[in-house]
């Protein structure tokens, strides 16, 4: 795991000496998801490469950096400071959720035995899409020149408040707030394949409630380790996540 007390105090020293006299900071993203804030390119640079070395055989571990200009969200050292050490504390939240479905995607490839297929048939198992419109602001396995690996869903940006529907039929098995997901949904649909829908405002149904493609089921929101209004949309086989772009 990674040291977190020597690596987090160091941190918000850092945080201190530099957002006194400047307003820009960087944000460690995990999974596009700012995790913690540090005052210097360098030490991102750092952080990034360390987390990179401590996670580089996870499968599905996005590290990224992110520019942050403003006042809004560093405003004073104690609100960021707080922050920082909030965010930090979800990195092993998430660390232990990736570890746990690499397992289980191992485990998957074991059953179906050496039978791998190659190509790649576009399938469409989602009836319905999530939400009306909704720009592509990132898609599933996005990486940049600084990330180790891939973002596990699509993001789709639309306000806060705008309908999300069932994109396929199916039960309900999860309604509630889940870490750096915020509120969540997660439906065990008909056709074999789960479907997750993240960072909502609002849920309209609960577990152990059946759905039919379409129905109104939750809210765009911004809940969760999430930096601005979208839907964070997963399909998942077997515990492994899929890219919803072949499936819709
Ligand atoms: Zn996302």
């Amino acid at each position: 795991m990674v040291n977190k007390t020597s690596n987090e105090e160091e941190v918000l020293a850092k945080i201190k000496e530099n957002i006194s006299t400047t307003y820009t900071a960087y944000g460690i993203t995990i999974d596009d998801d700012i995790k913690t804030y540090v005052g210097t390119e360098e030490e991102a640079d750092k952080i990034v490469s360390d987390l990179q070395n401590e996670y580089k055989d996870k499968l599905v571990l996005n590290i990224g950096v992110k520019q942050i200009f403003g006042k809004e969200k560093i405003d004073t050292v104690e609100e960021t400071v707080a922050v920082s050490k909030l965010k930090t504390e979800n990195i092993d939240v998430k660390v232990a959720q990736i570890e746990e479905e690499a397992k289980k995607a191992e485990e998957t490839k074991k059953t179906e035995g050496s039978s791998n297929q190659t190509t790649t048939n576009k399938k469409v198992v989602v009836a319905v899409r999530p939400i009306s419109g909704g720009k592509i602001t990132s898609r599933f396995g996005e990486r940049s020149s600084v990330r180790s690996s891939a973002h596990t869903g699509l993001d789709l940006a639309a306000p806060t408040g705008t309908t999300i529907k069932a994109a396929a039929s199916g039960k309900v098995t999860f309604a509630g707030y889940k870490g750096s997901y915020g509120y969540m949904i997660k439906i065990e649909c008909d056709n074999g394949y789960e479907m997750w829908y993240a960072h909502c405002s609002k849920l309209y149904v609960s577990a152990g409630v059946r759905v039919s493609a379409g129905d109104k089921i939750a809210a765009v929101g911004s809940t969760g380790n999430s930096t601005g209004s979208h839907l964070h949309f997963e399909i998942r086989k077997n515990g492994k996540a899929l890219n919803p772009q072949n499936y819709m």
